[in-house]
């Protein structure tokens, strides 16, 4: 039986409003079509596995990710690489802001981010009056992703592109998504996805799983059929008809 390996990226330190969800839907995806799973979870100090097929990075705090992004200093070279050769990453809120070029938090503290999104995050300041809460809806502007997606965002953070080699994840439809102009979700980098979608937004978005599944198969040149799960399915639209149709 083929294995795959999922690699948790600080799970003790990042990972709010259910994030966790996110390894066990793809697990549930993953055996149902015959692999066997392996989640490492790593945490400051760890050293990362010898072999990830996906990399999951969470939400958190400002003092939980103050002390993250001195030990992701340490893991930038291998992350970078494994993502410049495809491998699949999901990065939400606190752990998108991390992988991007800084973060500036609410009392003007600059964390360094290793810059693998090309985007910078600065805390709300006087031209932004509340923080970004709320049910997320966006369409994908990406070929390898269809549809619309549906969150749940909860982030002080504003982010913006630094370049213009930075691609959006997706159009907001409803909510705020990278920031308070509510124009733009998210960012993509090769197979890497930084976005707000809590959620977990994998139990909701099978499109999403389908994307991440089939970038982990080609990858390890697998070949089985993606299973469908109809209550997935039938949550997402219903989700997407509450909130935005
Ligand atoms: N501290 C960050 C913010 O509020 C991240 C929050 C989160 O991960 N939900 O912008």
């Amino acid at each position: 039986m083929t294995t795959i390996h999922l690699t948790h990226l600080y799970a003790k330190e990042m990972s709010i409003y259910g994030d966790r969800g996110n390894l066990l839907a793809l697990s549930y995806y993953l055996k149902k079509i015959g692999y066997s799973v392996v989640v490492n979870e790593i945490n400051i100090g760890d050293i990362l596995p010898k072999q990830t097929d996906f990399y999951f990075f969470g939400g958190g705090g400002d003092t939980d990710q103050s002390d993250v992004a001195k030990d992701l200093e340490l893991k930038k070279v291998r992350l970078k690489k494994d993502v410049a050769n495809g491998v699949p990453l999901l990065a939400i809120c606190g752990g998108y802001q991390l992988l991007g070029e800084s973060y500036v938090d609410g009392t003007g503290n600059e964390l360094n981010g290793i810059s693998l999104f090309p985007v910078k995050t600065v805390a709300p300041d006087n031209t932004v009056t509340s923080r970004c809460v709320g049910n997320l809806v966006v369409e994908s502007l990406s070929s390898k992703i269809v549809g619309k997606l549906v969150g749940f965002e909860n982030h002080g953070g504003q982010t913006v592109g630094t370049n213009d080699t930075f691609i959006p994840l997706a159009k907001t439809l409803v909510g705020f998504g990278n920031n308070s102009k509510k124009e733009f979700e998210g960012c993509m980098v090769h197979n890497a996805i930084g976005c707000y979608l809590h959620g977990p937004v994998l139990t909701k978005n099978e499109s999403l799983v389908r994307f991440i599944m089939s970038t982990i198969q080609h990858n390890l040149q697998l070949k089985q059929e993606f299973i469908s799960d109809p209550d997935v399915v039938t949550l997402h639209d219903s989700l997407i008809h509450r909130f935005y149709a």
